[in-house]
């Protein structure tokens, strides 16, 4: 299997090149040339799997430059038991009739990010280790991406991680969740700032290419083609658990920020598996929800961007969205760019024609908003009615899911963190404080490893250099 690029670029590339790559030369996303079509005969057979040999399976089907060997030991390593909790790894439950939930999130940081972070982490040790070459992956995070990241990273031979974070601003919990890491490799940069400065810092200090190369600077952002495969996985997984036959359909209803899980859907429906609809889930920061609807693709401003009680779904832009507008354009490369670099940098957004857009029909796609009210409402709901604690997240997928159930589709929904991560809109919905898994009651009380710096880049390169030895 080769890769390209969403913005024309075709030069053919393997998996293992753009592995530890983010944006593709002329900034567009990779994708793989074809989606492989998975026949009736392979998904019956693969009914029968554990979690693991699926995610072997799939993987297969898009890496070619690793022994398939190596790749089945590190997929059998990564999805176990003991990481996340039970044997089928992302177990279904009932909510009310014709509604699941798939939990998702039951690895080390309780959101579904682990499941595909946590395979990145033996996926990079392994390609370091093959180059003899390392990786400083430097962040900058408000809660869950960072955390991820870390406990995928933590020590893995050949990775250190510089995790950016602002002071004072994340929950006691998420705090206490990185800061308690004691591995060497993991550094935690408390900012005297905002996330913004966060987020400055990081662009600053990978907009200096000299210090980017000398000190082989890179990131685990959202656009990874690798961690959207290992999300494919996991809509397999679901459907099997779901249905009986392969003459069976499901939807799923996916809570959205920056479009990587849906993608992942959207990517398991290209390959045969029989999805009807794909639910696209916001929050106010409705983005997406605006484009399903009329077309328009509007980038928000910092202004415009609203703090809510889903955080991980506050963005302005969605940044894996230009993967799934490439195949609905018929890969026209040229159109793409036109669209994502061109209108977007000029007129801060797109609108499609009337002919593209009816075409969005035809992938499965529909959506829907959810506020702090329905989240509140949904979440209260699904404790007193249907006797499950649900987080703000998955909240707004239960929400917008409900409006698109069909008559003998099962509809799934996506879990994408567990309520012990965002206690206090718990609090306000149930009156009472979160369940929280077994052996993560007192950690705020754990030591915590971390280094205050002021909100300067200077400083921050300077904590690199000091520690990449
Ligand atoms: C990251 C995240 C999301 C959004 O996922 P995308 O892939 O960015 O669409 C939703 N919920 C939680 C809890 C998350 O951490």
């Amino acid at each position: 299997m080769k890769y390209l690029s969403t913005r024309g670029d075709t030069t053919p590339r393997g998996f293992s090149d753009i592995l530890l790559e983010g944006l593709a030369p002329d900034g567009g996303l990779y994708l793989p040339t074809h989606y492989p079509k998975v026949d009736d005969a392979t998904l019956t057979r693969w009914r029968g799997l554990s979690y693991a040999d699926l995610a072997f399976e799939i993987l297969s089907l898009y890496i070619d430059d690793i022994p398939a060997a190596d790749l089945k030991a590190l997929v059998h390593r990564t999805y176990t038991r003991e990481v996340f909790g039970t044997v089928a790894i992302v177990p279904l439950r009932r909510v009310e009739d014709g509604v699941q939930i798939e939990a998702l999130s039951n690895g080390p940081t309780l959101a579904f990010k682990d499941m595909a972070m946590q395979l990145l982490g033996n996926l990079f040790e392994y390609e370091l280790a093959r180059r003899g070459e390392e990786l400083n992956i430097l962040g900058a995070t408000s809660g869950d991406t960072g955390s991820a990241a870390e406990y995928a990273m933590r020590g893995k031979r050949g990775v250190r991680v510089f995790m950016l974070s602002p002071k004072g601003r994340m929950s006691a919990f998420q705090q206490a969740q990185m800061f308690s890491l004691q591995d060497a490799n993991i550094h935690n940069l408390s900012i005297e700032g905002v996330f913004d400065d966060c987020q400055d810092i990081v662009k600053a200090v990978s907009n200096d290419l000299d210090f980017k190369r000398r000190w082989k600077i890179g990131t685990v952002n959202s656009i990874n083609w690798a961690r959207l495969l290992a999300q494919v996985v996991y809509y397999f997984a679901g459907y099997c658990q779901a249905t009986k036959t392969n003459a069976e359909r499901v939807s799923f209803a996916v809570p959205s920020g920056n479009f990587g899980n849906v993608c992942a859907g959207h990517v398991a429906r290209m390959m045969g598996l029989p999805i009807h609809r794909l639910v696209v889930a916001t929050n106010e920061n409705d983005v997406l929800d605006e484009f399903f609807r009329t077309g328009t693709y509007r980038v928000r401003g910092t202004a415009e961007t609203h703090e809510t009680s889903s955080p991980s779904m506050d963005i302005s832009k969605a940044s894996n969205f230009e993967r799934f507008v490439f195949d609905l354009l018929g890969r026209d490369g040229a159109r793409t760019k036109a669209l994502f670099a061109d209108a977007i940098a000029k007129e801060g957004g797109f609108t499609l024609t009337a002919d593209e857009f009816a075409r969005v029909a035809g992938f499965g796609f529909v959506s829907g908003r959810s506020t702090h009210a329905d989240r509140l409402a949904t979440i209260r709901d699904a404790w007193q009615r249907c006797g499950t604690m649900i987080d703000t997240h998955t909240a707004d997928g239960l929400k917008v899911a409900r409006e698109h159930v069909d008559a003998g589709v099962p509809m799934i929904v996506l879990e994408t963190a567990l309520p012990a991560k965002f206690a206090e809109t718990i609090r306000e919905a149930l009156g009472r404080e979160p369940e929280r898994p077994a052996g993560l009651e007192g950690i705020e009380a754990l030591p915590k490893r971390f280094t205050v710096l002021p909100a300067d880049t200077d400083r921050v390169k300077a904590y690199i250099e000091a520690h990449c030895v």
